[in-house]
């Protein structure tokens, strides 16, 4: 019997028949983009800590290669299979999903990682909490892979990152020992927190198990509204001026050309401005509409061009304009992607200068814009008429060029949310700055001494 035969016999033997996929494997092994799909010689799908601890042990004996996997929605190839050609298991979390306990005093949340979004929003909610991590594959995604991912989503101008969600930790290691960083503690100064190094960490360092959460509590009531502007500088001014008076939830643009594909491919979104804003405010009090309806007067908005959410429903009818961008973009074809952050007052300069840049190069481009202004996060597609895949991928590493060094002048992110994976490795070395690197990378070695975890990602 060959190693391999000998390594999967083993992991069988601790999460039996049921727990193991050596077949029908490719859902788990082609990314969410269908970008990816490389082979991996099994599927491992644990229910215990026990298991992941005994598998991880077991892999780094036999040097295989352990990906971490929750709900596979990645955006950069970081949850499937590298083609490296050397032996790599999924490690699935979905049967590892209990609640382990809620406090409502302390506005906290324990649960094992493999629990969707959903779940931990749906439950949070049912106990009068809230869990206000927002992000549009909340019904696959998993906490662990959100953690993984320091996930980010239409919030983060409020709330943060998923970084300032998680109060405790449990990880286990490549050598299959376990941290307990579990604590609910708002306060703890106890030396280094180490559980931040494993928070966008992409599954490199160590498999998260179980998560302590943050709660707030849950709005009495929202305020939607979408509204137009002419040009991105308004937006930004708009932005900070209703911050000043409420503290704003969510705040999202959507550049002309977008708007476009959305009307050509949906229906038109209603308001007719070039730029289009959506935001939202959360109230837990009296809130008057109308003083909200004068302030934007006084902040130059054409009312006769807004539309106001003034019920559930209608909200979410918003919402959904928003979150079916990306599906009337993928009708449109394709483009070549970016997930970018830059300081909000450098945003315009940034769009102006590198707008002019691509279209010198590439004059039939189309740049579509869209994406979480309230905190410097955009979506940044260049795409073109009538080009497929293919012909797309010949341009796509200048492209990127081309808009990466322009986000670095302008102190900038080629990583805003998404993460790094097998997609933006190059990028990594290229702009994580070098002495970081090293020093991230012994890191890596110091936990990972055989390399097993999530190998060939990020590094
Ligand atoms: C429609 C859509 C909308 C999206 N919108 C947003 C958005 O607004 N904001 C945003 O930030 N992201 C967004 N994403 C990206 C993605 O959903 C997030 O990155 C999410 O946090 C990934 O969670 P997951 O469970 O699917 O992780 P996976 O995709 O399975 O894995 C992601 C990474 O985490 C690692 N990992 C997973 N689970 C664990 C674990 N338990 N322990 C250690 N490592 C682990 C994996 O190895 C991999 O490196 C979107 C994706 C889609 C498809």
């Amino acid at each position: 019997m060959s190693d391999l035969n000998q390594y999967i016999n083993e992991i069988t033997n601790i999460v039996g028949f049921d727990g193991v996929l050596t077949n029908d494997k490719k859902q788990y092994e082609t990314d969410w983009r269908n970008r990816y799909s490389n082979h991996c010689i099994a599927v491992t799908l644990p229910s215990t800590i026990e298991q992941i601890s005994t598998i991880l042990k077991l892999s780094s004996i036999y040097k295989v290669g352990v990906i971490p996997q929750g709900g596979n929605t990645s955006l950069c190839g970081a949850s499937v299979p590298n083609n490296s050609g050397k032996p790599q298991i999924i490690l699935n979390l979905r049967h590892l999903n209990k609640i382990i306990n809620i406090d409502i005093n302390n506005q906290s949340l324990t649960v094992e990682a493999g629990c969707t979004l959903d779940k931990v929003i749906d439950y949070a909610k049912q106990n009068g909490l809230y869990f206000p991590l927002s992000i549009a594959s909340s019904g696959s995604c998993q906490i662990g892979g959100n953690i993984a991912t320091n996930a980010g989503g239409i919030h983060v101008i409020k709330y943060g990152m998923m970084r300032d969600l998680v109060l405790g930790l449990e990880v286990c290691l490549a050598d299959g020992s376990i941290i307990n960083q579990l604590q609910s503690l708002k306060k703890n100064n106890t030396f280094f927190d180490l559980k931040q190094l494993f928070i966008g960490s992409e599954g490199t360092l160590g498999i998260i198990t179980k998560a302590s959460l943050k709660l707030y509590p849950q709005p009495d009531r929202y305020f939607t509204a979408m509204c137009g502007v002419n040009d991105l500088s308004t937006a930004c001014l708009l932005l900070n001026s209703l911050n000043k008076y409420y503290n704003l939830c969510a705040f999202e643009i959507i550049n002309p050309q977008t708007r476009e594909i959305y009307n050509k491919h949906f229906r038109p979104m209603g308001v007719t401005a070039p730029w289009v804003i959506l935001f939202e405010i959360e109230t837990y009090s009296e809130f008057s509409l109308e003083e909200l309806v004068n302030k934007l007067g006084e902040l130059t908005i054409d009312l006769d061009n807004i539309i106001l959410a003034s019920n559930e429903n209608e909200r979410q009818n918003l919402w959904h304009i928003r979150e079916t961008i990306p599906i009337a973009e993928k009708m449109e074809g394709v483009a070549v992607k970016h997930d970018i952050s830059l300081p909000i007052s450098n945003i315009d300069e940034f769009i102006k200068t590198n707008e002019s840049n691509i279209l010198k190069h590439y004059p039939d481009a189309q740049i579509i814009i869209f994406g979480h202004l309230g905190d410097g996060n955009l979506h940044y597609n260049i795409r073109f008429k009538n080009m497929d895949y293919n012909q797309l991928q010949n341009s796509e590493a200048e492209i990127n060029n081309i808009v990466y060094t322009d986000v670095y002048k302008y102190n900038g992110s080629f990583s805003a949310e998404h993460g790094v994976g097998m997609l933006k490795k190059y990028w990594m070395s290229k702009y994580y700055d070098s002495r970081s690197y090293q020093l991230a990378l012994s890191i890596k070695k110091l936990l990972d001494p055989n390399d097993i975890l999530n190998p060939e990602k990020v590094f």
